[in-house]
């Protein structure tokens, strides 16, 4: 059982969560190392849940152990031997059907795991406290990789809410532009609400220096947290990326396209531009062009690339734009892209 940290102020109530887990005998372990084993387990179990609990063992918890500690494990040595890797996926104007910039998507091989998501590897990374490494090395790697490119093209880097807590990023992005030479205006940070939530005085602080280095700021997932409108003034974004949940919404709900339409007005009004991501098939495509939205990111115009594909992508970006005797639809460039 574990009681959390109590929160006091003059003249109010204490509240102390509770957090238990529960081990039996003798299904959960015959011995007391093993019974206590169990409870601990089940204890880690509550303490993820959002209220305060108690809950009991179960074989799925030691399954998600292991995996975990199979993860830990995988990230430990990645950072060693700096087996990390970023790929690229393409982002295309809607309008002209011209590449605008690339985001970069950290990926994990481990000899044994394999293939491991980073919506699984880049919460136990943060629970590790390893997160600001890997974001770093991230920074780095993707304005390296990205000076090689035309002068036009920009890089998105993904940013972990902990990496605003350590205190390092300003200088982790100064760094890393500087050691590649590579323009501030060149470089995206893409961030989601739930940095905002927590020490919002210190991200907007630091968001702000980000801003005045030049670097851009994307606000995404945008429309699956808490989607607060105060965020969007208070905070200096340049862009809104909509959550590929609104783009695979709009095949099966006939008012998903007004939420579409609205978002990407409220964006407008507010003067950023509109992406959306996870576009898969054309009919949402040609969408999203109905409704102004400005760039467009997902498996229909390109999957993540290898960095040795990158070059093949640019040049026939290049190709297209001088065989286009008028701006193309990115419809157009869409089936000319699935078409290789
Ligand atoms: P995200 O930032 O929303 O990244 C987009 C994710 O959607 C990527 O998954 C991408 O492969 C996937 N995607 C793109 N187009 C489509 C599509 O048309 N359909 C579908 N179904 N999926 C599409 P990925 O690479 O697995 O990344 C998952 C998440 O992991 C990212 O979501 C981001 O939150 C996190 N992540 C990835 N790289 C980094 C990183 O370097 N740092 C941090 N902090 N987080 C990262
Ligand atoms: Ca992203
Ligand atoms: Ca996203």
């Amino acid at each position: 059982m574990k009681i959390g940290e109590a929160q006091q102020s003059l003249g109010s109530p204490v509240t102390a969560p509770v957090y238990a887990g529960i081990a039996l005998s003798a299904s959960d372990g015959h011995t007391a190392a093993e019974l206590l084993r169990s409870g601990e387990l089940a204890l880690q179990a509550a303490e993820e849940q959002e209220t305060p609990g108690y809950g009991f063992f179960n074989p799925d918890i030691a399954q998600t152990a292991r995996r975990r500690s199979a993860v830990q494990r995988a990230l430990t040595e990645a950072l060693a031997n700096e087996t990390f890797r970023l790929d690229f996926q393409p982002v295309y104007a809607i309008r002209t059907g011209e590449l605008s910039g690339f985001e970069a998507l950290l990926r994990l091989h481990d000899p044994e795991l394999g293939n491991i998501s980073p919506a699984e590897f880049i919460p136990v990374a943060e629970q590790m406290g390893i997160i600001n490494r890997m974001g770093g090395w991230c920074l780095s790697e993707a304005c390296r990789i990205a000076s090689q490119w035309p002068a036009h093209i920009i890089v998105a880097v993904n940013l972990s809410p902990y990496q605003f807590y350590s205190g390092t990023l300003i200088g982790d992005v100064r760094q890393a532009l500087e050691q590649s030479r590579f323009p501030s205006y060149r470089l995206e940070v893409e961030i989601t609400e739930g940095t905002l939530l927590k020490d919002s005085e210190l991200v907007l602080h630091q968001l702000r220096a980000l801003r005045d280095m030049g670097v851009a700021v994307a606000l995404d997932d945008f429309g699956t947290g808490f989607s607060s409108l105060s965020y969007l003034w208070k905070f200096p974004f340049s862009k809104l990326k909509i959550d590929r949940s609104f783009i695979s919404a709009l095949d099966e709900s006939s008012s998903a396209r007004g939420i579409l339409r609205s978002i990407i007005k409220l964006g407008h009004g507010l003067g950023l531009s509109v992406t959306a991501e996870g576009i898969e098939t054309t009919k949402q495509m040609s969408t999203l062009r109905e409704l102004g939205c400005d760039l467009a990111q997902g498996f229909l115009l390109d999957r993540p690339a290898r960095v040795t594909d990158l070059a093949a992508i640019i040049l026939r970006n290049f190709a297209n734009g001088l065989t286009r005797r008028q701006p193309k639809s990115a419809v157009s460039a869409a089936k000319d892209l699935a078409q290789g």
